[in-house]
């Protein structure tokens, strides 16, 4: 299978149909090998039965149905799982990407490219949903060193071996692109179109601000220090062992000088606070290092990522 096109559907329905056929007509014209792959994400709608009505007439189409609604990462994950193409591409399921930019992805991979972004340049989406995403695109091209304009696209191709291996959970699946430059990824990205949604609604409210964000904090860090969990936890102790080494001289000062006896307990407690702070700390970055060099962190450990290139059959005619 050359590609396998995975898109994420909860309470879709009467986006599932047009969605497909807009992809298939896209992917028939690339004479490769593909499919589609819808995965429903616990829709309580009647997604479901739409997509198996479509099955019966269109074998390129294979689909998951979740037991409940997990997410949109997890819906993807389900979908790469499951996917048996060599490229990977996602799509969101209510028309706002265009499947007619998945030729211009896949030239960009075959330049040599294991992950190529859309870019949604010209966004429509309201102002209050934009800026918000601008500052966030910011901060992770700063904080991950992976500089795109636009994570939250949704439209991306992924060579399947960057993408399986990866761990992705929560909401990660905007920091796709940023977890698969630690395996040595080559990511860029390319404009793409970008329409309003017509049917149904966006199904995040105004706190996926807060959950953004708080996923670019972790995020920056499991790619600052997953591979080297002590260097954090010592980062995390240097202003206790300051205070540590502080708190002790003040407390061999008040001894020697004898001070009141008060004082003495006091900065002498306060320096086995902070003493007791830093040793836990470096036990845990400890820890953290035996369970990097013990366990199957794949993100942070795969092997070289092969470059095969993939020949569009129409533009070789
Ligand atoms: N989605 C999903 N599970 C969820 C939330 C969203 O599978 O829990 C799908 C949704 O059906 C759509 C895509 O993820 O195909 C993007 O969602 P949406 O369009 O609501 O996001 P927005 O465009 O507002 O960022
Ligand atoms: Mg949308």
């Amino acid at each position: 299978m050359d590609l396998s096109v995975v898109v994420p559907l909860y309470n879709e329905w009467q986006n599932v149909e047009a969605l497909f056929y807009k992809i298939d007509t896209e992917l028939q014209k690339l004479f490769l090998a593909y499919e589609v792959i819808f995965v429903d994400d616990g829709s309580t709608d009647i997604t479901w039965k739409v997509i198996e009505k479509l099955k019966k007439s269109n074998p390129k189409l294979r689909s998951i149905k979740l037991r409940r609604n997990y997410g949109q990462t997890s819906a993807m994950v389900a979908g790469f799982d499951y996917a048996t193409g060599n490229i990977i591409i996602t799509l969101d399921g209510d028309m706002q990407n265009d499947p007619s930019d998945i030729p211009s992805l896949l030239e960009k991979l075959d330049e040599g490219n294991d992950i190529v972004s859309g870019w949604r340049k010209n966004r429509k989406d309201n102002f209050s949903r934009v800026f918000p995403s601008r500052i966030a695109n910011a901060i992770i091209s700063l904080t991950t060193g992976v500089k795109l304009n636009d994570y939250g696209c949704t439209l991306k191709a992924y060579r399947s071996e960057c993408i399986k291996p990866l761990n992705a959970y929560g909401e990660m699946h905007r920091f796709l692109p940023a977890l698969a430059s630690l395996t040595g990824a080559r990511v860029t990205e390319i404009p793409v179109k970008h329409h309003p949604r017509k049917y149904g609604d966006s199904k995040y409210g105004f706190n996926r601000i807060f959950k953004v964000f708080s996923d670019i904090i972790g995020i920056s860090l499991i790619i600052g220090f997953s591979s080297t969990p002590l260097k954090g936890f010592v980062i995390c102790a240097l202003p206790f062992i300051l205070l540590t080494v502080c708190f002790g001289i003040l407390s061999g000062l008040s001894v020697m000088l004898d001070w009141t006896s008060g004082k003495s307990v006091f900065f002498m407690v306060v320096t086995a606070l902070n003493g007791m702070a830093v040793s836990h700390l470096i036990a845990l970055g400890v820890l953290g290092e035996l369970v990097v060099g013990t366990s199957d962190l794949s993100h942070t450990k795969m092997p070289e990522v092969t470059k095969k290139t993939i020949t569009m059959k129409g533009d070789a005619e």
